[in-house]
């Protein structure tokens, strides 16, 4: 179908390109004559169903070239290349000789056999290697090359020719490559593929004659700045690859520009872009060529863009009225924000790749290798940025931790450890790199490849693929400029679930309030105890075997817990506050090194043997589902009246010189609703006790982690006693699918390899399975008390498919790591505008499709 302004064309019949074409010829741009294939057409193509060649061909000037390039729905999703100068035979060899000149001719003709050869005829590319010049000699070597491999004779009639183009462009597109490339950017198993034929305009011949490309922005920044290149005598993308031969387009004080070379073609291009941006609503980049003097736009394809110039570019078209805010939003995919937020590896750098684990934690950093949590130290004092390398980290880590540019371990999952805290802090993390030998003793690592990288090596630590690099490759820096605030502003106008974020200490609570969360949805008080001044008193607590030794430390604990509370309550001005009660899973806060044992016999005033023989006495089989969570609660009460305690304290202090502070207490791993009968009395009196000593009252909303399946099952029971229900899928996940949440990581790439699991669960909430307990949960909490508060508070709160769930369950918030919160309230943004225009589930099927990030869909 000819390409007219009238013709019945479509994006999700003809593709994207054959669409944008037909928008140029509306807008009366210099567009050369195109026919469309349909998908349907293309597709019985690859079946060996032919169109009408010579119906095709007799649409456009006689005697001239053609060429046919891809249109599929979204350019993302890759296609064949574009072939070009199709009709170049002996006798237009002849023909453009005196038109275009002999050498042009030559070259056209020479790249064309070699096109045709590789492309349709499917010969050994190596068979042209030896052919560079383009000289009648070359020309007649690569023809007999053609002929000798093909064994016949090139053809030399257009409709053969097209109709040879045309098949094997379709079949490519079928392949099983080209399905799984485009399978990884989330086409779904039936895209179809349309073909443009398109007349040729030469870039060759008398007068200003040549192509390029051309833009109004800057690709990489989003800044307003003609960009693109510009080559003379040349076709296709020639320019982009002509290095110092091109000219730049404007005028340019480092060498020649078309503005110089063609003013008039300059203006026409700046104006026919101009319009193209105003009436396509979005930055275009042209494809032309100019024909002594005169411009043609051949194609206008989306600006390729970075995140960072993908906020600009949205936030400049709402700014300038040609897209609404809402469009803005629905513009950028929220994944990308990460690279807004943490440094990254350029992508235009060399990626030297040792080897791969989890991406546990975005960003990426560059430091010298350090095996232990006393060397990181070391190396911040010094000043040197270091990566810790560690089997799998412990809170004995967390100070190295700090004092590191990035976490690599060899075990553990997305919910282990390293992962958790690394997301916390904004450290670059990989974790589960069993592609990697770890030999920590001896202080090596081995790569796959059997490179040995002992400590001071430098390393990079690529965060958001999940790839270790050798070096120190070029790094982007992260950046929230106005444009991003801009954005955020215009999310948060239009979204409508909440926001909060995991923060546990003051710096988690700043980065949540910089970032905008609406409260802190998850504060795991144990992770308080890092510090190594705290761990000790911590481990105290632990190992105390008296109610009166306990009761000793948790005097101690109180102020610290106090003064912990009242710097959250302040930073978060206001705002609610969960704070989960302890859940230390205890074999975390067991001293496993000698020093950690002596530092605590010392403590303790015991032989270092007592303290063996008790970390042994306490030692679990499976310690994740031993004592912890409100088991402690239950069997040691006193700590949890502690903890209640220097909450109530704090509120009360806080609410001082502050906004008032309501304090939300979750209880965790629960599983039994008498379990939250007995906390929930114990809290009570505490309330009431400091109620009446301090003589002042305060309110506070006590809640339950819903993490076990049975809390789920049971959520009727457990709502009665409880304000709100936070569903912790970390422990859910683990517990529903029998999945140690620090050993998947051994098996999980192999497991979604095969496919077993689609996704790894602890990443991306399994929506069937653990999903099917958080609506069962859902609904039988809201059942016994209607206006229960729901919530989501594990790893998945911050991944845009988990959001999309828990806003159709109805949840009132999603909780996640300080650093994705900005994520959050994109992705929220888009569901809510999504559901707004009419909630079509095809439409929003896709959107979580192109959400998911590419490295996780590749798996
Ligand atoms: C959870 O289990 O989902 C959770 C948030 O708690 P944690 O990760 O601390 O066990
Ligand atoms: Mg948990």
């Amino acid at each position: 179908m000819p390409i007219t302004a009238k013709a019945n064309l479509a994006t999700d019949s003809h593709g994207g390109r054959a669409k944008c074409l037909q928008r140029l010829v509306r807008l009366d741009l210099p567009v050369p004559h195109s026919v469309a294939l349909s998908f349907d057409a293309v597709h019985a193509i690859a079946n060996g169903v032919m169109p009408d060649i010579a119906g095709i061909v007799g649409q456009f000037t006689s005697g001239a070239l053609l060429c046919v390039r891809p249109s599929s729905a979204d350019p993302d999703w890759g296609g064949p290349g574009a072939v070009l100068n199709v009709g170049m035979n002996d006798a237009q060899h002849v023909r453009l000789s005196n038109t275009l000149g002999h050498d042009a001719a030559t070259a056209l003709y020479s790249r064309f056999v070699q096109a045709y050869g590789i492309h349709v005829a499917r010969l050994d590319p190596d068979i042209f290697d030896d052919f560079s010049g383009t000289d009648e000699d070359t020309l007649r070597d690569i023809l007999a090359a053609y002929e000798a491999e093909a064994d016949e004779r090139f053809p030399q009639d257009i409709e053969t020719q097209l109709t040879g183009v045309l098949r094997s462009m379709a079949r490519a597109w079928d392949g099983t490559s080209a399905r799984l490339l485009r399978a990884a950017r989330g086409a779904p198993p039936d895209a179809g593929l349309g073909l443009v034929v398109q007349q040729m305009i030469s870039g060759f011949g008398q007068g200003e004659c040549g192509s390029g490309v051309f833009q109004l922005v800057n690709t990489s920044t989003g800044a307003a700045q003609i960009t693109g290149r510009y080559l003379s005598q040349s076709q296709g993308r020639e320019a982009l690859g002509a290095g110092a031969g091109a000219l730049y387009l404007e005028r340019d004080e480092r060498g020649r520009s078309l503005e110089d070379a063609a003013p008039g073609a300059f203006a026409a291009l700046k104006a026919h872009a101009a319009l193209m941006r105003q009436k396509l609503r979005e930055e275009m980049q042209i494809e032309f060529v100019i024909a002594d003097g005169k411009v043609h736009i051949l194609d206008g394809v989306r600006v390729p863009r970075s995140a960072h110039a993908a906020v600009r570019i949205a936030v400049r078209l709402a700014s300038d009225d040609i897209i609404t805010p809402q469009e803005a939003v629905m513009r950028v995919e929220p994944n990308m924000l990460t690279e807004l937020l943490h440094r990254q590896v350029d992508p235009e750098a060399e990626r030297d790749v040792l080897g791969t684990g989890i991406a546990a934690s975005p960003g990426a950093a560059t430091g010298r290798i350090v095996f232990s949590a006393i060397e990181a130290q070391a190396s911040a004092a010094r000043r040197e940025p270091c990566v810790l390398v560690r089997r799998e980290t412990s809170p004995e880590d967390v100070r190295g931790m700090h004092a590191s540019v990035a976490v690599l371990t060899e075990r553990g999952g997305m919910t282990s450890h390293a992962a958790v805290i690394g997301r916390g802090m904004g450290l670059p993390c990989i974790v589960g790199a069993s592609s990697l030998r770890f030999d920590t003793r001896a202080g090596q690592i081995i790569a796959a490849d059997g490179r040995v990288l002992k400590a001071g090596d430098i390393i990079t630590i690529d965060g958001s693929s999940g790839e270790i690099l050798a070096g120190s490759p070029s790094m982007l820096e992260p950046a929230q400029d106005d444009a991003f605030q801009r954005l955020m502003a215009w999310a948060d106008a239009e979204r409508d679930i909440g926001i909060r974020a995991n923060a546990d200490t003051p710096e988690d609570a700043q980065t949540a309030r910089n970032f905008n969360a609406q409260g802190i949805g998850l504060c795991r008080t144990e992770h308080m105890f890092f510090d190594p001044a705290r761990l000790i008193v911590m481990r105290e607590m632990i190992f105390a075997e008296t109610s009166s030794g306990r009761a000793s430390v948790l005097e101690r604990l109180l102020p610290m817990q106090r003064d912990d509370f009242t710097q959250l309550f302040r930073i978060m001005e206001g705002q609610p506050v969960c704070i989960r009660l302890f859940d230390p899973p205890l074999h975390e806060f067991l001293p496993t090194t000698r020093d950690g044992q002596l530092q605590l016999a010392e403590a303790l005033d015991i032989p270092i043997s007592a303290v063996t023989r008790r970390v042994d006495q306490m030692r679990e089989h499976n310690p994740m589902l031993g004592l912890r969570g409100v088991r402690l609660g239950v069997t040691v009460p006193e700590i949890y009246d502690m903890q209640a305690r220097a909450i109530f304290e704090a509120t009360i202090e806080a609410s001082r010189d502050g906004a008032p502070v309501v304090p939300e207490i979750m209880i965790p791993l629960v599983s039994a609703k008498r379990e939250v009968e007995l906390v929930k009395s114990r809290i009570d009196a505490v309330a009431t006790a400091v109620r009446s000593e301090r003589g002042q009252d305060f309110d506070y909303r006590l809640g339950v982690m819903v993490e076990t399946p049975r809390a789920a099952l049971r959520a009727q029971d457990i709502a009665a006693h409880a304000a709100f229900l936070s569903f912790g899928t970390n422990d859910l996940t683990q517990m529903t699918y029998g999945l140690s949440r620090d050993d998947a990581g051994r098996f999980m790439s192999a497991y979604v390899q095969q496919g077993v699991f689609p996704e790894d669960p602890f990443h991306v909430m399994d929506q069937d399975g653990v999903g099917e307990l958080l609506k069962l949960g859902a609904s039988r909490g809201r059942a016994a008390k209607p206006g229960i508060t729901l919530s989501i508070c594990g790893e998945h709160g911050g991944n845009p498919e988990s959001i999309a769930f828990c806003r159709e369950a109805g949840f009132d918030y999603v909780s996640c790591s300080p650093f994705r919160v900005p994520v959050a309230r994109l992705a929220a943004a888009q569901l809510a505008i999504n559901h707004k225009m009419g909630d079509q589930k095809s439409s929003l099927a896709q959107m979580l499709l192109k959400w998911r990030p590419r490295a996780r869909r590749q798996a």
